[in-house]
């Protein structure tokens, strides 16, 4: 099996909140929020990062983001507003690789980010 830890959530070897899924991907809440809102999307197919897809892998994409704006209303901060991030590499912070798209609402968010 997989060593992913979200590929782990995928398939609920470890447990997450879910907020969402559908064929493409999982939502679940993140383990250490950053605002009163904070859940991440993955595919249920394993990408290291956004820099491993494809132009083919544009309905994937697609699918993130639009699931992104399912969870804003499901979370109810569709209409306060929110922000999606997609960590990658090194200078990205990214620290689970496992592509994945956070969404970050509840509260006003900064910017420039850190
Ligand atoms: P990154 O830094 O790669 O963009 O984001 C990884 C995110 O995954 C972090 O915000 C971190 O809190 C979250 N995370 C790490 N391990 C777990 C876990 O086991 N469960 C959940 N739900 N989130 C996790
Ligand atoms: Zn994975």
């Amino acid at each position: 099996m997989s060593e992913c830890l979200f590929c782990k959530i995928v398939l609920r070897t470890i447990p997450a909140t879910l907020v969402y899924e559908d064929d493409t991907v999982v939502a679940f809440d993140d383990i250490n929020p950053q605002a009163p809102t904070h859940t991440l999307i993955i595919p249920r197919k394993h990408f290291a990062s956004i820099a491993e897809l494809q132009d083919s892998d544009v309905e994937l994409l697609g699918c993130l983001m639009l699931a992104g704006k399912k969870v804003a209303k499901l979370k109810g901060v569709s209409d306060s507003g929110y922000r999606f991030v997609v960590n990658t590499g090194a200078h990205g912070g990214q620290s689970v690789f496992h592509l994945h798209l956070h969404v970050l609402g509840g509260r006003h968010l900064a910017w420039p980010p850190g």
